[in-house]
């Protein structure tokens, strides 16, 4: 029987699920995605479009009603409006596990008593609480939002006294967890899928470089040793078994000096550094995740050629319509999300550059080098 599918949010990651569900038309008969921005990029590629803000009762009701099954593209929706509706349409991941994801202290706390690894961290409520949490940690720490960050907006990094109460001001009124700062060598990212019936893969280990907080590049596999593969994958897979949502999940990880890998945080969606597996594995994680949330048997998560994805942003000297974009170079995917206006640092696509000729990643951070003379944001 073919399923209505409900998508909460309709920017690039609600695009690449909408086209990834109309691969599967005998499992999906239509998508409908919730999303403020009219003609969305998901609407661009086929799904209907109720134009409204992620958290709006209302249009989550409506798309209840009208859906059989609900997921989403972003982590800040309302867990507690959800729970209301799952007797509407079933929604993965469960709105229990959205609601412990989407808290960086809840979050933490679950993996910390799981017995998964993380950096050291203390809930904040005031001042005094700061000085208590560098007291143990030392400097520098983090501030971090607790809720609704996003390409690093919600941190502070606190190096010394004197930047104490800027950094508390600057979140007046936010619910606040202070981390101990990991002095990491790489960062890098499992994704991790599990279906409604329990079954979990992980893609391979990738390694994530990023600029001015937001993630610039993936290089897929990372370039490391095989023991950390394992420990990341392994710590990949207790991750999966304890959180028992269903769908797609990024786990971000750090690899600390000591060689250990550790968690940063949980996406509960799709991942940007996922986006490599549309060009270079056995299954797209958008595929993987509708496999997932139908309850069907996951797909292969082999990595078939050595890939890097490299982020298209805005150019940070101008807002505004630009010129489109081309690549005109071999095995090299542009995907741009049809968002009309750039502006400094957006998301505006990405490109992932194959390896299907047995290149090595240093030949193709090579190659690297040359499209990205190819891709300039300018003004129309
Ligand atoms: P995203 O950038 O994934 O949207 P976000 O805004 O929720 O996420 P985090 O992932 O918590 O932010 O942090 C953003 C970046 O800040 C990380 O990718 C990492 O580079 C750095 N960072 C975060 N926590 C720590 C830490 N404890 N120690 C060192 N660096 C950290
Ligand atoms: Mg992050």
């Amino acid at each position: 029987m073919t399923k209505i599918l409900g998508i909460i949010g309709g920017g690039q990651l609600g695009m690449m699920i909408t086209e990834a569900a109309k691969k599967m038309p005998e499992h999906i008969s239509k998508i409908i995605v919730i999303d403020p921005t009219i003609n969305c990029p998901a609407a661009q590629m086929g799904a209907e479009q109720i134009v409204a803000d992620y958290k709006d009762k209302d249009a989550i009701i409506d798309l209840a009603n009208k859906s059989d099954i609900i997921t989403y593209e972003i982590e800040s929706g309302d867990s507690q409006i959800l729970k209301s509706v799952e007797k509407n349409a079933e929604i993965n991941p469960s709105p229990e596990t959205l609601r412990i994801i989407q808290d960086k202290f809840l979050q933490k706390s679950f993996l910390q008593d799981n017995g998964i690894p993380v950096s050291d961290f203390i809930q904040i409520e005031n001042i005094s609480d700061i000085h208590e949490g560098i007291k143990q940690f030392g400097y520098p720490v983090l501030l971090k939002a607790r809720r609704d960050a996003y390409d690093g907006r919600g941190n502070f990094k606190i190096n010394s006294e004197n930047e104490i109460q800027k950094a508390f001001d600057y979140f007046k009124g936010q619910k606040l967890l202070l981390e101990k700062f990991i002095p990491f060598k790489m960062e890098v990212s499992v994704i991790a899928s599990r279906n409604t019936k329990g079954q979990i893969k992980t893609y391979p280990l990738v390694e994530n470089i990023h600029e001015d907080n937001i993630l610039r590049e993936t290089i897929a596999p990372a370039r490391v040793s095989d023991e950390i593969i394992q420990k990341a994958e392994s710590i990949a897979n207790t991750t999966m078994t304890v959180l028992k949502g269903a769908g797609v999940f990024g786990i971000e990880m750090f690899l600390t000096p000591e060689n250990e890998i550790i968690i940063n945080e949980i996406a509960p969606r799709v991942h940007n550094s996922g986006h490599h597996t549309l060009q270079s594995s056995e299954t797209s994680q958008f595929e993987q995740h509708l496999r997932a949330i139908l309850g069907l048997e996951l797909g292969g998560t082999k990595l078939l050629h050595p890939t890097i994805m490299y982020n298209i942003l805005g150019s940070k000297s101008f807002e505004g319509k630009y010129i489109p974009v081309t690549i005109t170079q071999s095995n090299t995917y542009l995907k741009m999300y049809g968002k009309v206006i750039s502006k400094p640092l957006r998301k505006l696509g990405h490109f992932n550059l194959v390896g299907v000729n047995g290149e090595s990643i240093d030949q193709l951070l090579q190659k690297l080098e040359s499209v990205k003379e190819e891709i300039i944001i300018n003004p129309i």
